[in-house]
């Protein structure tokens, strides 16, 4: 839900296999020099040192794909990339080339920046995936702080996740069948159980101790809370 949009997957850069895909948009007559040129930054994207020293070999780990498959267009390129939720696309046709320069697209926001500096981007490409990643975590927080509603009987679970998009939080015994009668109904399960204080979503888990009052379900001693969310 978090984790997509409707043109396919939405990944942070810490978990996306692919980092960056770099696209080169090329005609016959200038297939080469554009190709070479894609090359080369995809080299010293690789090649940029992390410690940020300057002058080690460490290399970047950057984890970055160069679509040079020549059977398919640029634009089936970009929604395959899309699809699969790689975090920043990188564009390079003739006009990159003469000006020294790249495209960007970001998958998280969409936004595109032409003409981007070729050295700038390659020494900042990092920090943009950083803020991607930041920008994404900032997103999911707002999103799980306005989508969780209480609930605090099987009722008000059921009708609550009938009417909501989001997740319904409330009180649990722990038992596996209370969760059971929830998920027969409206095929609901618990997504995201807090155990721990500093357990994601740290924010929205107060701590681990005892919480009190009765399970929403079944009425006996509720040992923590619970999210209910529906199954898509
Ligand atoms: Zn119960």
């Amino acid at each position: 839900m978090a984790h997509g949009d409707d043109d396919g997957l939405r990944l942070p850069p810490e978990v996306a296999p692919t980092q960056i895909v770099v696209v080169p948009i090329f005609q016959e007559d200038n297939q080469e020099e554009v190709m070479d040129y894609a090359k080369g930054v995809v080299e010293d994207l690789e090649n940029s040192a992390v410690c940020g020293c300057g002058n080690c070999s460490c290399g970047s780990d950057l984890r970055i794909k160069l679509d040079d498959r020549t059977h398919r267009t640029p634009g089936y390129k970009f929604n395959e990339w899309e699809l699969k939720g790689v975090p920043l696309r990188v564009e390079i046709g003739p006009n990159e080339v003469e000006h020294k320069a790249v495209t960007t697209v970001r998958r998280d926001n969409g936004e595109k920046e032409m003409g981007v500096d070729r050295e700038e981007f390659i020494n900042s490409a990092e920090k943009l995936l950083d803020s991607i990643q930041a920008s994404m975590y900032d997103e999911l927080e707002e999103y799980l702080q306005e989508n969780i509603r209480e609930a605090d009987s099987k009722n008000d679970i059921l009708s609550t996740i009938g009417k909501n998009r989001g997740y319904v939080k409330t009180r649990w015994c722990g038992k596996e069948s209370c969760e059971g009668e929830i998920k027969d109904q409206v095929s609901a399960e618990i997504v995201v159980l807090p155990f721990q204080e500093d357990s994601k979503p740290a924010t929205i888990q107060a701590s681990d101790e005892k919480i009190g009052g009765e399970c929403a379900v079944c009425g006996e001693n509720a040992e923590r809370w619970a999210y209910f969310a529906k199954n898509y």
